[in-house]
């Protein structure tokens, strides 16, 4: 238990330990980076460094107070899970309760007005069990704009017992008079070694799927532990089949192909977060022809388990005929994921998509 059990952004744990260790927990923080990298985490367990019965700058995950904090982490997650069924909107932010830790993430779309006003109303009043309230707003970006004043003076008349963690993907997206209230703490992608060797503890993945796993990750943690291999596989299958087939048959129909892998992916697709997850599939493999094409390191390559493939495919395709793959690929998720007409989509494709023969053998 303790900091140690954290794994990557070994910057941003020191950061925090060293404000514990000081004394100088600031009243407001940000805690900023991409996604999936351990924010809400790293969050939590300042929260309970900052009530833990042995103090030291950590905390022991043993101790009553450690326990409770727990209790009251898997209280608010039911809480939270209960509301977002609730059917009547006006219903969801009904009768809350906060504790001493408490996590505020959106209950619909957003963090709603009522949760901020709640969160005001409570700041300001002792703590019940523990030294001090922390309250923990995930995804702060998403907090409903008539509530963004409302935090914005709880932050600028901080409650002495209340510490505040806002943390967010992007420390952009909040207001800057929101921003500048708070010390911030910066996350970052995660080395590769360390997901690597995360999957290789825990997870049933092979060697193969760990290098492939760790590498669709992009650096965080979260999309590492949560990769499914079969499921990647299938939605890769299209792309993989399109691409085989332009590579070897040459231009003459890459347009229906292209049309042909696109619509296979939506079929995959059971609502529109699948499909760009499935689109992006096919960007990375993109990408992964280009890099290849122009250099030989093979460090940055998504699609490790298929580099022999893409090796062969590169050259046949040509600089111009990615590009050209890309900008069909391009018009295809601007009509697809912005919600045109998707028959449009498919016309365009079919002269988006199509490569200059002479580009070919460049
Ligand atoms: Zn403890």
């Amino acid at each position: 238990m303790g900091f140690e059990s954290f794994q990557g952004n070994p910057q941003a744990v020191a950061s925090v330990r060293e404000m514990l260790v000081s004394g100088r927990v600031p009243g407001s923080l940000l805690f900023s980076g991409p996604e999936g990298v351990g924010k809400k985490t790293l969050a939590i367990m300042l929260a309970k460094a900052l009530v833990c019965e042995r103090g030291g700058g950590d905390f022991c995950g043993e101790c009553a107070r450690c326990r409770k904090a727990d209790q009251m982490l898997t209280s608010a997650r039911e809480d939270l899970a209960r509301r977002r069924d609730i059917k009547e909107s006006a219903r969801r932010a009904e009768g809350l309760i906060y504790f001493d830790l408490q996590i505020i993430e959106p209950i619909t779309k957003f963090i709603l007005a009522e949760q901020i006003r709640k969160l005001r109303a409570v700041a300001y009043t002792r703590p019940f069990e523990f030294p001090r309230r922390i309250f923990v707003v995930d995804e702060a970006q998403t907090i409903h704009w008539q509530a963004i004043d409302l935090l914005l003076k709880v932050l600028e008349e901080p409650p002495e017992t209340s510490t505040f963690i806002l943390v967010c993907p992007n420390s952009f997206e909040l207001r800057p008079t929101i921003r500048s209230r708070c010390t911030r703490v910066s996350f970052r992608p995660v080395d590769e070694a360390i997901i690597q060797s995360v999957l290789a503890r825990d997870s049933k993945l092979t060697p193969a799927q760990r290098d492939l796993s760790a590498r669709v990750a992009a650096g965080s943690i979260a999309r590492a532990r949560s990769f499914d291999p079969a499921e990647f596989d299938r939605r890769r299958q299209p792309w993989v089949e399109f691409l085989e087939a332009v590579a070897d048959r040459g231009a003459a129909g890459v347009a229906g192909n292209l049309r042909q892998a696109f619509e296979a992916a939506r079929g995959l697709a059971e609502n529109r977060g699948d499909l760009e997850g499935t689109l992006h599939i096919g960007y990375s493999l993109l990408s992964d022809l280009l890099r290849l094409l122009l250099d030989q390191a093979t460090d940055k390559i998504t699609n490790v388990d298929l580099i022999s493939r893409l090796r062969r495919w590169g050259p046949k395709l040509g600089l111009e005929g990615i590009a050209r793959l890309k900008s069909g690929l391009d018009q295809a998720y601007r009509l697809q994921i912005r919600n045109v007409n998707p028959q449009l989509g498919f016309e365009t494709l079919a002269i988006e998509a199509n490569p200059l023969p002479e580009t070919r053998s460049a």
